[in-house]
């Protein structure tokens, strides 16, 4: 039997449609834009009967528990390129030989030290207060290669070029189902003072121009909304 690669296999399955970084959207020519429209199947979702398995086992547990799921799919932030690939593909295959769909999954805040090693120039996709303070995970204090627990904007492309990253990496095990993990952490960064980064500045000048009247922004003082911030 022909076996259906995970896009395949997502594209047929169109339902619920999550956007991880919906200001991409805005630009139909942005490589990123598709990879980003990520589809699940209600046909997919959980039954009464679901034996779930929140982190990868060996399959003697899976067996004897009747695992038919596993939701926490494996991920490594040691391992990477074809190393990873590999033991993403034996994870889902052991979930895959008892019978268990297998879920892999995309990091947000818990990627931090991943990102780090990911991206030279983090600092430029980092969340910031309106003061251009670094924001950094209050619920991730260590220090990795001397660089704290950014929180990462996932309005910036940076932080999408890496979630992106991620997301190839998980897809390569051939999984059943994407899970994108804390998707919304970002919308966090407010109690923190953020976010004032490049990406989300631009961003609301962009909505002010295209949502508030030239009247309102005249009264109150604004006349240029390109410097407006
Ligand atoms: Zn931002």
């Amino acid at each position: 039997m022909t076996r259906k690669t995970p896009k395949m296999k997502l594209l047929q399955q169109i339902s619920l449609m999550i956007l991880i970084a919906t200001p991409l959207l805005a630009s139909a020519a942005d490589p990123l834009r598709e990879s980003l429209i990520i589809r699940l199947s209600i046909d997919e979702s959980l039954k009464r009967s679901e034996v779930v398995f929140s982190r990868s086992a060996n399959p003697e547990v899976y067996q004897q528990y009747g695992a038919t799921l596993v939701v926490w799919g494996f991920r490594s932030w040691k391992l990477t390129g074809e190393e990873l690939t590999s033991e993403c593909r034996r994870q889902c295959d052991l979930a895959h030989d008892v019978g268990a769909r297998y879920q892999a999954r995309v990091e947000l805040d818990a990627g931090w030290r991943g990102w780090i090693d990911f991206d030279p120039n983090i600092e430029d996709s980092v969340c910031k207060t309106i003061e251009g303070k670094l924001l950094t995970y209050p619920f991730w204090t260590g220090i990795y290669k001397g660089k704290p627990a950014y929180f990462g904007c996932t309005n910036s492309k940076g932080y999408q070029r890496y979630l992106l990253h991620q997301a190839r990496e998980a897809l390569s095990s051939n999984p059943d189902r994407l899970m994108i993990d804390a998707m919304v952490v970002t919308t966090k960064a407010s109690r923190g003072g953020g976010c004032f980064c490049d990406a989300c500045v631009e961003g609301f000048r962009e909505h002010v121009q295209t949502n508030v009247s030239p009247d309102v922004l005249k009264n109150h003082g604004i006349t240029d909304v390109s410097t407006f911030d």
